[in-house]
């Protein structure tokens, strides 16, 4: 399964020729074979290049769990346009600050998942930006192509300049303080080898069964090692739609799932669903990889226990660096730590805050430098300047600290960004938001520890009038603010607290509660 200088595209089609008709991606409804996916790419991608997507052209993709999102990624590559990957819980606000970054040249958009309707502002966006040519619908693309195009592909593709390994496969999206997300750059190679390397430490193989469950368009489902590093063992990839609990044990038992990737949210989902409903047969779920947010040592041992597997932890972001924990590392190891990095070239510091190493043992802040981890962000000089050091070290902002046994244990967050469940919530862009309500003269946003979600999101708030949660709820969701934005928690104060320099003291804010509490 090696990587060495190929596109996703030339990848895609070697994996097809190696293992022809086994099947590689199923949802369901639909399941294609290596040869079947590979040919659905050729022909979506025929259809792209005739609707004028070229090579370089940025094009936002926010799609779901079906085989549909490996073929249109796959497609995408092979013209050597640049998905923009968003995902589902990305709402109007951001979507809109994506394009006025990128200028999307094209546009391939869900119609309505989880009640929410994507369409009337696909529409705008496309009209804004020149394309409605080029906006597509994941449920029209079955219509869209036709068989024809496949060997015209093959011949198009020739004559056309091919892209090549390191340039710029697809830009994923970041948290920011700005409220939008920054653009990461990740280019043919170094996800290649992303996939490669988580692979290899998540032992896939042709008998691998990957059943995804986080939105494809993240990180961790898509190529850590996820959709990409499974395709590229020969395993077979189960794409499900909603985070559904029935559905997600039916589809470990109806399609023999042999590992999966989860967020501790959702680990806790399946706590809670295995210990009311034992019946499904999991026997062959063999690894649960658990990342994206602080997960318990009871989380981890329960994990074990109801779903009979290996956890195997992650720590890993976005702008690459992924750190994992050996299958066969004992229970200790396995349930409190975050293992070591996935790749012999990784390098990480753990540093003070005038970036000098800690001993092990004690905390710092983690920062990372590797092949596959990015260097900068896209067309962005100033987050690169807070985000990069001089030595293109990616300062991760989280707070770790080495074991004697050489594993790292990540202890939250350096800088404020909330982590609610896995999902990055930015303070700032929040107080903006809601700062534009007329009932709110001033608010802060902190995240509060909570055993569920890793941290809560609640709202200190300076208020004209009485104002409730629902009220405020209401008012972000009329400014098309995403869900996983909406608060838990509202207070009012007559007053926010001051630092000495004048800025809202936020650990008072959360001492504040604290009393609240205690009272
Ligand atoms: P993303 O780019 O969305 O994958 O987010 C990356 C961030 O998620 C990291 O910088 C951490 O703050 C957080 N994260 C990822 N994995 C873990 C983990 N195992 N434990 C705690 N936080 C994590």
């Amino acid at each position: 399964m090696g990587t060495a200088n190929l596109t996703l595209d030339a990848a895609l089609r070697e994996w097809s020729g190696r293992y022809q008709e086994h099947i590689a991606v199923t949802d369901g409804q639909t399941a294609w074979s290596y040869r079947q996916l590979y040919k659905k790419a050729l022909t979506l991608a025929d259809m792209f290049r005739k609707r004028g997507i070229v090579r370089g052209c940025r094009v936002i993709m926010q799609m779901t769990n079906t085989v549909w999102f490996p073929a249109v990624f796959f497609a995408l590559s092979r013209i050597g346009a640049v998905p923009i990957l968003c995902l589902p819980a990305h709402k109007e606000i951001v979507i809109g600050g994506i394009c006025r970054n990128a200028e999307p040249a094209a546009m391939i958009f869900t119609r309505r998942y989880l009640k929410y309707s994507y369409e009337e502002n696909a529409r705008q966006l496309a009209e804004q930006y020149g394309c409605t040519d080029r906006l597509f619908f994941e449920d029209e693309l079955e219509a869209l192509i036709s068989e024809k195009d496949d060997a015209a592909s093959e011949r198009e593709q020739a004559a056309t300049e091919l892209p090549s390994a390191d340039d710029l496969a697809f830009l994923s999206l970041s948290g920011g303080t700005t409220g939008i997300p920054k653009l990461i750059p990740r280019t043919h190679r170094d996800y290649l080898y992303n996939a490669y390397v988580t692979a290899l430490r998540a032992d896939l193989s042709e008998k691998s069964v990957m059943l995804n469950i986080l939105p494809a368009a993240h990180n961790f489902a898509l190529g850590t090692p996820g959709i990409i590093g499974t395709l590229m063992c020969g395993g077979t990839v189960v794409m499900q739609k909603y985070p559904d609990m029935t559905e997600f044990f039916s589809n470990v038992e109806r399609y023999g799932a042999t590992i999966t990737s989860l967020v501790p949210a959702l680990v806790n989902m399946c706590i809670r669903y295995r210990n009311l409903f034992a019946d499904d047969d999991v026997s062959s779920l063999r690894y649960v990889m658990v990342g994206g947010a602080m997960f318990r040592p009871e989380e981890a041992a329960a994990a074990e226990r109801l779903m009979g597997c290996t956890v195997i932890q992650v720590f890993g972001m976005s702008e690459g660096m992924t750190f994992m924990t050996d299958r066969d590392a004992p229970e200790a190891v396995r349930w409190h730590d975050q293992g070591t990095p996935s790749a012999p070239e990784d390098t990480y510091r753990i540093v003070d805050a005038d970036g000098n190493d800690v001993p092990d043992g004690t905390a710092g802040e983690i920062i990372v430098r590797g092949p596959y981890t990015i260097t900068g962000y896209y067309e962005n000089p100033e987050a690169n300047r807070r985000s990069f050091n001089s030595e293109g070290y990616y300062l991760t902002g989280d707070r770790a600290l080495r074991t004697p046994a050489g594993n790292i244990r990540i202890l939250g967050r350096v800088r404020e960004q909330i982590n609610r469940a896995g999902e990055k919530i930015m303070p700032a862009a929040l107080e903006e938001w809601i700062c534009r309500s007329d009932d709110v003269l001033e608010c802060a946003v902190i995240g509060v520890p909570d055993a569920e979600l890793g941290q809560k999101i609640c709202v200190w708030a300076v208020t004209e009038k009485p104002l409730t949660l629902q009220e405020l709820h209401a008012f972000l969701k009329s400014e098309q603010v995403s869900d996983f934005y909406l608060p838990d928690m509202l207070r009012l104060t007559d007053a926010l607290p001051l630092t000495p320099v004048g800025k809202v003291d936020k650990n008072e804010l959360l001492r504040m509660l604290g009393r609240e509490e205690q009272s």
